[in-house]
């Protein structure tokens, strides 16, 4: 996991590193013949190797009624809970992030909270066992925790969501519209029209109602932050009406970055690629493709959630005031942003 830091493979590669160092001193001549490397056994400070940072297929099959719970999957997924560390980078911000109950909207959560921000989330009604991780997560981190259970499938209620998140934060700043659904069907023929206007409801008119009703409280030097997905430029066969819907997320990132600019307002995205999360084990991906989830990736496995929460950082903070339209991938080596 990705806050277990492996001992053995850190030792070998400081000698490695070290031998490394002796080799180009050597070729480099007397001005360099001896180089100041790190004593045998030393372990370098702050290295995290990627090999290592996730579990690796074969994972076992299993299922869970649709939303689906970070708590009971298997294993459960790191969402930076015991690794991510703050640095004061989002003081005193105020962050609403949809679906951040579980997977990138969780360690988005936990990252936001502990750089400094108050952070309301919402999740659906079944998902609370997993929300109440994360507002405590929140609260133990000293910030505000805000919980906002409901459907965004309505329009009403993502009005009343980000009316009720800025009363209770006090304001709002960003906005992370990353509630998803995905649900893999193998032919056209198998999505009814029920399924794809949940999908079409779920992920493109959502972020519509969500960002309407925030724009009016954004003052400039916000951001705002779509989670989009590797499928809007790389398409799975069996993921037809999810993958379009994420090539409308890219769509409108960098359609609104350019309308919001004028005004102050940032707006980018962050395109996942297999990233190990309740979605994908209520419906999201079939039996088989979990079972190899990550094995096409040339990282070898699927990424953890809390892998991605620096790039949520980073799109939010005042340091990248001027990246606006962009979508920041992180697929394990594989597919375009
Ligand atoms: P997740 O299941 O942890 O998060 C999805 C969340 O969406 C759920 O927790 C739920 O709270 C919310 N949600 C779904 N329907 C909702 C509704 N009608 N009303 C309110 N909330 C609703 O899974 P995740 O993978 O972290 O998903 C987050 C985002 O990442 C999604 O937009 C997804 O499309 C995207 N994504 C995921 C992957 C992946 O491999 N896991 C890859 C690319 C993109
Ligand atoms: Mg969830």
């Amino acid at each position: 996991m990705a806050n277990q830091e492996d001992g053995i493979s850190r030792r070998a590669m400081v000698s490695g590193a070290a031998v490394g160092l002796a080799a180009a001193a050597a070729s480099a001549g007397p001005a360099l013949a001896k180089p100041q490397a790190p004593a045998q056994g030393t372990p370098a400070t702050g290295l995290k190797d990627p090999r290592s940072a996730g579990p690796k297929p074969p994972f076992q099959r299993q299922s869970q009624p649709w939303p689906g719970l970070a708590g009971k999957m298997n294993p459960r997924p790191d969402h930076g809970e015991t690794s991510y560390r703050g640095s004061g980078r989002l003081a005193g911000r105020k962050a609403l992030i949809t679906g951040g109950d579980s997977g990138m909207g969780r360690a988005a959560a936990i990252a936001y909270a502990r750089e400094g921000a108050d952070v309301a989330i919402n999740y659906l009604p079944d998902e609370e066992a997993d929300a109440r991780e994360v507002i405590d997560l929140i609260r133990a981190a000293g910030r505000k925790g805000i919980a906002i259970p409901g459907d965004l499938r309505s329009e009403a209620f993502c009005k009343k969501l980000v009316d009720s998140a800025v009363k209770q934060l006090g304001g709002l700043d960003i906005v992370v519209s990353n509630a998803g659904r995905q649900q893999a069907h193998a032919s056209i023929l198998d999505i009814s029209t029920e399924q794809f206007d949940w999908t079409m409801k779920t992920n493109i008119y959502a972020p519509f109602w969500i960002i309407k009703a925030a724009l009016p409280y954004l003052q400039p030097g916000s951001a705002i932050i779509g989670t989009t997905s590797e499928q809007a430029t790389d398409p799975s066969k069996d993921l037809y009406d999810y993958a379009m819907t994420k090539a409308a997320t890219t769509n409108y990132v960098r359609s609104l970055a350019k309308q919001l600019a004028p005004k102050g307002i940032r707006v980018n995205g962050v395109a996942p690629g297999p990233v190990w999360t309740p979605l994908q084990v209520s419906g999201g991906a079939t039996m088989e493709k979990l079972e190899n989830f990550g094995g096409d990736a040339p990282a070898g496995r699927p990424g953890q959630p809390g892998e991605l929460a620096g790039i949520y950082v980073i799109l939010a903070e005042n340091g990248s005031s001027f990246t606006t339209g962009h979508v920041y991938g992180a697929a394990g080596g594989n597919g375009l942003p």
